[in-house]
């Protein structure tokens, strides 16, 4: 295998664009999957068909792991586990720090090395250098394979423990989901009462466009430990979500989402902080876990 030939390992939809991606580029694609079907129209484009998955190790020593989940690498690799020394797998299935952590450690046990991914983008943003991917683990593989990995998207390396780029793609996507859904319910209180999401995406695209700003003004008093209620109160802000909450009864939509929110603010009045900042919930969501 040349330095620049890959197996790939999970043909899901980003699998399959990852696949692509290196054959537009001229690499050597070996390929498996459980479903050997997926993998037809890329052997037509000039993939390698591996039969098994001993093949498809013995191909390259650049392994790319594109599952659903980590378990999904266990169920693969258990009936190959006699050949995985000298093997580099990288990771770009999404799963828990802890589980990446565990995986290094299994495979570190079979004399293979494991860098975890966190891709950022769909499907659709593989091969394009805007794009970027999480990348935790061993420096020196990182380094050794830097330039075959940005054929896929740029790479941002968070530095040792295995667990680090899976922790900041879930801190990603903890922002995410409960973004996209508040923009959601946001748009079902909208539709309730005639207004289509058409007409709102220029206030939708205001409104989360405002948060940086936001972002950046919080940042150092958080770091600090410090929610002074200089400009804006804890109080106020529960004021203003209940009005979000009878707003949307009022629609007949559904309130779990504010109502949920509701509570937080709550348990921060109850914590004696209504005069300081709605920043000071952090303190809130700390207690919770204690
Ligand atoms: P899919 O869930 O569609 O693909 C899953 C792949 O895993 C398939 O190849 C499937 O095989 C295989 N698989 C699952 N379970 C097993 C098992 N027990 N044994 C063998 N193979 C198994 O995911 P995507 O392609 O969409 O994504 C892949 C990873 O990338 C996921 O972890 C996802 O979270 C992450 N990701 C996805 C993004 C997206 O937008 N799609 C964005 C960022 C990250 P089979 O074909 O046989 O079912």
């Amino acid at each position: 295998p040349s330095r620049n030939s890959v197996t790939i390992i999970g043909l899901g939809p980003m699998g399959q664009a990852m696949a692509r991606t290196y054959l537009s580029h001229g690499h050597e694609v070996t390929l498996w999957n459980r479903t050997a079907g997926k993998a037809d129209e890329l052997v037509e484009q000039g993939a390698v068909r591996a039969v098994t998955i001993k093949e498809a190790l013995n191909a390259n020593e650049l392994v790319i792991l594109s599952l659903t989940d980590y378990d999904a690498m266990y169920a693969i690799l258990e009936n190959a586990a006699d050949i995985l020394a000298g093997k580099v797998f990288v990771n770009l299935s999404s799963d828990t720090p802890e589980n990446a952590r565990k995986a290094a450690k299994w495979l570190a046990g079979h004399g293979a090395m494991h860098l975890t991914g966190g891709v950022q983008v769909p499907p659709s943003g593989i091969g394009k250098p805007e794009s970027f991917t999480f990348y935790s683990g061993p420096i020196e593989v990182f380094e050794a394979h830097k330039e075959v990995l940005e054929v896929l998207t740029s790479t941002d390396y968070r530095g040792e423990d295995p667990g680090l780029a899976a922790l900041y793609y879930q801190i990603g996507m903890d922002m995410f989901w409960t973004g996209m859904l508040s923009y959601l319910h946001a748009v079902a209180v909208g539709q309730a009462n005639g207004i289509t999401a058409e007409q709102l995406k220029p206030h939708a695209i205001s409104t989360m466009s405002s948060l940086p700003e936001f972002i950046e003004f919080y940042t150092p008093r958080i770091d600090a430990g410090e929610y002074p209620g200089d400009v804006d109160r804890l109080a106020m802000g529960a004021a203003s979500v209940e009005h979000i909450v009878h707003t949307t009864h009022d629609a007949g939509v559904d309130a779990s989402l504010p109502e949920a929110v509701l509570q937080i603010f709550k348990r921060g009045m109850a914590n004696g902080r209504e005069g300081d900042s709605f920043t000071s919930l952090i303190e809130t969501f700390r207690k919770s876990a204690a």
